[in-house]
């Protein structure tokens, strides 16, 4: 028992620092990585996770994009005419 605990306090001061930050920029690649995937996909009202084409979001009804009157592609909301179909809007 004593030495189960000695063994631990010697790991503990022992332990190279290297270790740690290690682990923490680890964590910190995760959360970057959990960041961008989360902000490509989720509405920007209630942060739900969305389809990049969804026109209007399931949880929030948040208008996301316009349809194109025309040929109906999803929009975003400032353009003022359709790529697709090269309708003004
Ligand atoms: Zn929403
Ligand atoms: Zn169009």
């Amino acid at each position: 028992m004593f030495f189960n605990i000695f063994g631990l306090i010697v790991y503990l001061i022992l332990r190279p620092p290297e270790y740690l930050a290690d682990v923490q920029e680890r964590e910190l690649e995760i959360l970057a990585k959990e960041e961008t995937l989360n902000s490509e996909l989720t509405c920007y009202g209630c942060h739900q996770p969305i389809e990049p084409d969804f026109l209007i979001c399931p949880y929030c009804m948040k208008r996301l994009k316009k349809s194109c009157p025309a040929c109906n592609h999803p929009l975003d909301l400032n353009w003022k005419v359709c790529p697709y179909c090269k309708t003004s809007l």
